[in-house]
């Protein structure tokens, strides 16, 4: 991946008058790498002499509740006090990181829209990027926002600025992003740049266990009632489907982020290719797909589900009952496999 040089200089412009007022917003239930992202690029910000306040719309999982700085991150679901309207009315600068459409912030859409103001940078790994950015960074091709955000730590300051905390929250995300450094996009440079972060300081074992080693018991047995009782295999074998409703959910006394990870699970399966997670919500269900090699869900996410994200991961939303749901995905499936989207049509070969 590389930097545009124009796009650099274009940012260490307005970053060059020191005392602005900074906000950065990340996306809808954060993950590891929309928090991670934030509170590096905030401590390097501040590191200039700016003022930076974090916003995220909702909250994050709790296995991230340890990272250094996270207590400060403004869940603007929560604000009844309006630090997040306030901060955003003042800013002078707002970047937008780890999403690609202002729709992806939902509730706190509006009050970004609201600051037509502020100059406006993205820094991002998904595709298709909105317009109306003044400076973007967006690269589909990163396995992570984290390493983008390193390359352009690297590129405006050197990495000699990189703090441990700092260090910490770019592994996150590049960690949390890649399956633990196993699916695509692995290149020569994330790794040198993990190099680097080891240099400043970081456990890896300890970074691991924090996120992956922190779940609840509830969230284990929910797992295995999962995979057990709800998963469905159709399309002989290649695609598989799950579902929890939220008296499930209940049972096991669910908290966000505990369903993290169940979507993937499906894909240990040698034939798998496309697994889909449904979990209810109180208005809606939300979707989350998971694809191996060049079955792309980020168009079936957009095609059929309103949504989007990645090649191999990407998520939407239905409006319609958990059985609809379930009925329009399995349909859906049947014409994206007859389009020959998963591969070699069956009875080919
Ligand atoms: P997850 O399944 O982990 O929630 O999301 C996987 C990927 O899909 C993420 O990269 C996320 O950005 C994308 N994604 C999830 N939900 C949505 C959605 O409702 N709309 C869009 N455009 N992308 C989504
Ligand atoms: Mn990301």
């Amino acid at each position: 991946m590389n930097l545009s040089a124009e796009h650099v200089e274009r940012l260490r412009g307005l970053l060059s008058r020191a005392g602005q007022r900074i906000v950065i917003v990340s996306h809808t239930n954060p993950d590891g790498d929309a928090v991670g992202s934030s509170l590096a690029w905030a401590e390097m910000l501040r590191g200039m002499g700016h003022s930076v306040v974090c916003v995220v719309p909702n909250k994050y999982p709790y296995f991230l509740d340890w990272m250094p700085g996270i207590g400060e991150v403004v869940i603007f679901k929560n604000d009844t006090e309006g630090r997040a309207v306030r901060a955003v009315a003042d800013a002078d600068l707002i970047f937008c990181l780890d999403f690609n459409s202002l729709s992806r912030l939902e509730i706190l859409s509006d009050t970004i829209a609201a600051n037509t103001t502020a100059r406006r940078v993205l820094i991002d790994h998904h595709l298709s990027p909105d317009e109306g950015f003044d400076v973007v960074f967006s690269h589909p091709e990163a396995s992570s926002t984290c390493y983008v955000v390193y390359r352009l730590i690297e590129a405006l300051s050197g990495t000699a600025v990189i703090t441990r905390p700092m260090a910490e929250a770019l592994y996150v995300g590049m960690m949390t992003d890649t399956g633990n450094f196993a699916f695509s996009s692995l290149t020569p440079g994330l790794f040198r740049a993990v190099a680097v972060l080891v240099e400043c300081g970081i456990h890896i074992p300890t970074l691991y266990n924090n996120v992956y080693n922190a779940y609840t018991e509830g969230r284990a047995r929910l797992f295995g009632y999962a995979i057990n009782r709800k998963m469905q295999i159709i399309e002989d074998g290649t695609v598989a489907y799950m579902s929890l409703m939220e008296h499930e959910m209940r049972r096991f006394r669910f908290q966000q982020g505990d369903s993290e990870g169940f979507v993937n699970y499906a894909l240990t399966i040698k034939k798998m290719k496309m697994s889909a997670m449904f979990l209810a919500h109180r208005k809606f269900i939300r979707v989350s797909l998971r694809s191996r090699g060049d079955v792309d869900v980020n168009l079936f996410a957009r095609r059929y589900f309103d949504g989007g994200g990645h090649k191999n991961a990407a998520g939407g939303k239905s409006f319609v009952s958990m059985e609809e749901t379930i009925a329009h995905f399995v349909r859906s499936v049947r014409e994206f496999a007859e389009e020959g989207h998963l591969g070699e049509v069956k009875g080919e070969k």
